[in-house]
């Protein structure tokens, strides 16, 4: 097998053009029998993992405060598209170099709805590429959650990332904002289920109550308020947080007497 060094090396290169965020790690016992117990695929020998954050273009996701959008939905599917691309390039990568690789999906569920055949977050969170927020988002310093991540399982050996600590602090933007609820309140602790946090059957059924109306599932109102990279990522800074009023609700408040 060649050094973790080199294939790293070529890890980097071929996400190099692509300013995805690249990082490694090594599962916890916990963390792979959780993916096992999930769409009947046994991943206990590829305890290592490449962990990918492909940015998404921040003003289409905070866009999303005034409402549902098709672009967003479009972007969604491209992004997802780049990064099963470079997982299969990945897969390779360490094929070659004597490994066995699990390109994760970047979009697939198991039989259960609400659930993906292998958490992203998990290791995206364990190679250190940022934190699981209190809306379940895996949020990275200077993007926030306007990511879509990828993950490759390998049994070759790859250096563990650095865990980074929970940024959210006080912030509650998302519980606040998000329509039904589903967003809990309690912030991300190792080991604790997810359910804990977030209720999935609430977003759901929510987003469905969009299609209703719009014909299409799709809310990311939770994405579109954390205020974790939107700074970095606007023009105006502060002065955008808070969406602008839409030219005719301000036409009524024009009109409206004192
Ligand atoms: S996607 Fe919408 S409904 Fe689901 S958690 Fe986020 S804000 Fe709530
Ligand atoms: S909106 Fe606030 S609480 Fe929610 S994930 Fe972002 S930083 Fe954390």
């Amino acid at each position: 097998m060649k050094m973790a060094e080199g294939v790293l090396r070529e890890i980097r290169a071929l996400t190099g053009n692509s300013f995805c965020q690249v990082g490694t790690a090594e599962l916890s016992s916990p963390a792979l029998a959780d993916a096992c117990s999930r769409g009947g695929i046994d991943f206990s020998s590829l305890r290592f993992a490449v962990a990918i954050a492909a940015p998404f273009p921040a003003e289409v996701i905070n866009q999303l405060r005034q409402g549902p959008s098709r672009t967003y939905l479009y972007h969604y599917r491209v992004v997802n598209a780049q990064l099963d691309r470079l997982m299969l390039e990945i897969s390779s990568c360490l094929e070659e170099a004597g490994g066995q690789a699990f390109p994760i999906p970047s979009s697939q569920r198991t039989g259960n709805r609400f659930q993906s055949i292998f958490p992203h977050r998990t290791a995206a969170r364990a190679a250190g590429l940022g934190w699981i927020g209190r809306s379940s988002n895996l949020i990275v310093p200077g993007r926030g959650p306007r990511i879509r991540l990828g993950t490759v399982l390998t049994n070759l050996p790859l250096p563990p990332g650095q865990v980074r600590e929970n940024g959210c602090g006080d912030c509650q933007a998302c519980r606040e904002a998000c329509p039904p609820g589903a967003i809990k309140g309690p912030a991300f602790e190792p080991g604790d289920p997810q359910e804990k946090r977030f209720d999935p059957q609430a977003c759901n059924d929510y987003k469905n109550r969009v299609r209703d109306h719009f014909g299409k599932r799709v809310c990311g109102i939770c994405l579109a308020v954390c205020p974790q990279g939107r700074e970095e990522l606007t023009i105006t800074g502060r002065d955008n947080q808070h969406p602008p009023v839409p030219p005719e609700q301000k036409a009524q408040e024009d009109r409206r007497p004192d």
